[in-house]
């Protein structure tokens, strides 16, 4: 059998940290490779250059800048505020094309070390209304990018059908809930771990987690009732 190897789309936070941990457990070797695209908050990079060298995996950091100039947005921008989308729009830390532009990166770096996998955090449950997140666009680009290199790219979704209480029961069943909630930042104000617990990012994440915790808890209550 072929060594299988594995790109993970990394960016420090919660969905690709456990996506991270995921493909760990199925590959025998695992990349990750981060995008700076000019965040506003550099902790972001160094959240995931820090548990990329905690888990002992191969971290590439590429330059996306030219997404700052092409799209602006509230994560590269200081005189955009985050902001819920009004009427049907997007919220204003959508930025345009981003999932397309980095997954297709990630697998010119894929092929070039020889990884026919790639994984992808992308989730259609918690999706916001971004059109790349779903489902039927992570299945084109897999066809649109084997056909672009002559390649047999495999995209793989693990939170694609799941919420975020279900994100952080898959991490919690691979023994990670304590790392995820600890070493992740997924805070748009940039706290990292538990976050400001006010932005729309640390909203959805402590929402998940406390319905998840609260789920967990009730059957070994009734075991101790017993
Ligand atoms: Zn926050």
């Amino acid at each position: 059998m072929m060594n299988q190897k594995a790109v993970v789309v990394f960016s420090g936070g919660q969905d690709s940290t456990t996506c991270l941990f995921w493909a760990l457990e199925r590959f025998d070797e695992v990349i990750a490779v981060t995008f700076d695209y000019g965040q506003k908050n550099k902790l972001e990079i160094e959240c995931a250059a820090k548990i990329a060298k905690e888990l002992g995996v191969e971290h590439h950091i590429l330059d996306m800048g030219l997404l700052n100039q092409l799209a602006p947005n509230a994560l590269t921008r200081e005189d955009i505020p985050v902001e819920a989308g009004k009427d049907g729009a997007l919220p204003s830390t959508f930025v345009e094309g981003r999932n397309h532009l980095f997954f297709s990166f990630a697998a010119v770096l894929a092929k070039g070390k020889g990884c026919h996998h790639i994984v992808v955090g992308v989730s259609q449950t918690d999706f916001s209304g971004y059109p790349d997140c779903r489902n039927d666009f992570v299945k084109s680009l897999n066809v649109t990018l084997n056909l672009a290199m002559d390649y047999a790219f495999e995209f793989h979704t693990p939170l694609m059908w799941i919420d975020k209480e279900q994100t952080w029961a898959l991490a919690d069943s691979m023994g990670k809930l304590d790392y995820v909630r600890e070493n992740t930042l997924t805070c748009y104000e940039g706290v990292k771990g538990d976050g400001c617990g006010k932005c729309p990012s640390c909203v959805l994440r402590k929402q998940g987690l406390e319905r998840y915790l609260s789920h967990k808890k009730q059957p070994e209550e009734k075991e101790v009732s017993q």
